[in-house]
């Protein structure tokens, strides 16, 4: 499944396979340092791997280091209890938000879930369009409001309006213009806090869109957020047609947040749940 992520890894798995016909069982810690550091993984998370290995590797240490990498991915929170079942989309702008709403409300619907999308970024007319062409196109109901309108509002009426007609998930779309984040930090609390106004422990994931495509970079950005809200995991998008693998392992460590899913393309279908195990198989595979 992890398949298209190989290629960035591709040397390390070739160095660690590469004599015939016996698997090399064994790397030294040189050869796998360069390796890595080519596979994308940032030079700090090198450093560490590196140092917390014995001087030769065997596969199976270095399957149990990685794998430990992502512990935080394998506690996942599902929605249980009182409906609506809300997420929160944050992130910057292109990082694939909108695009990311409509493949989970895409996915909930073929788990036989209702779901109702809420236009909360509100700054950008754009925004609003976007999401309610995507509504229109995988048919589900959408709550918006004019450009310039109070966002909080927005999320408010959508979760309302769920629990009216006891839709299973809403998913509202938020604001991503970092380049203000004074603003962007006070509208994402108070949408927050409204969220929990509206129904008591909404919302239920507030969940960090970031681009694939930017590798070590978007780290950055996911700091910014995770300053200004609690994030409780993250969607890596556009890990297709990129080989940027190297960088879900930087991701995970320094953020210590689960990641939920990936995306590998621009249609509704392609989002993929994250495994961490299936991930780092198919990379020492
Ligand atoms: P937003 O500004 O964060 O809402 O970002 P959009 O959802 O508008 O996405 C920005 C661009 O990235 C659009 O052209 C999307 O089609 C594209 N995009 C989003 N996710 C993916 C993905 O997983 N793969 C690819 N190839 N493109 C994506």
């Amino acid at each position: 499944m992890f398949g298209f992520l190989k290629k960035g890894l591709k040397k390390t798995v070739e160095a660690i396979q590469s004599t015939t016909p016996v698997k090399r069982e064994k790397i030294g810690r040189d050869e796998l340092e360069d390796l890595l550091l080519e596979a994308d993984v940032s030079y700090d998370l090198v450093e560490k791997i590196v140092e917390s290995l014995p001087e030769t590797v065997k596969r199976i240490q270095l399957y149990n280091t990685l794998i430990s990498l992502f512990m935080y991915s394998a506690e996942k929170i599902e929605p249980h209890g009182e409906k609506p079942f809300v997420e929160l989309i944050v992130g910057v702008n292109g990082a694939g938000k909108t695009t990311t709403i409509a493949k989970l409300a895409q996915r909930y619907k073929s788990e036989g879930k209702t779901v109702l999308l809420g236009a909360a970024d509100t700054f950008r007319a754009a925004a609003i369009e976007q999401l309610k062409t995507w509504a229109e196109k995988i048919d589900v109901p959408i709550v918006y409001t004019k450009q310039g309108h109070d966002p909080s509002a927005v999320a408010y009426d959508a979760i309302n309006s769920a629990k009216a007609k006891q839709i299973d998930h809403v998913i509202i779309d938020t604001a991503g213009r970092l380049h203000t984040q004074t603003n962007l930090a006070e509208e994402l609390k108070k949408i927050v806090r409204v969220c929990g106004k509206a129904m008591e422990g909404a919302p239920h994931r507030k969940i960090l869109i970031l681009d694939g495509t930017q590798g070590n970079s978007a780290i950055n950005q996911a700091k910014a957020f995770k300053e200004m809200i609690d994030i409780d995991g993250i969607i890596i998008t556009k890990l297709d047609g990129t080989a940027k693998g190297g960088a879900l392992f930087s991701i995970a460590e320094e953020l210590k947040l689960p990641i939920y899913y990936v995306g590998v393309g621009e249609k509704a279908e392609d989002l993929i749940p994250f495994d961490p195990k299936e991930f780092v198989n198919t990379i020492l595979d």
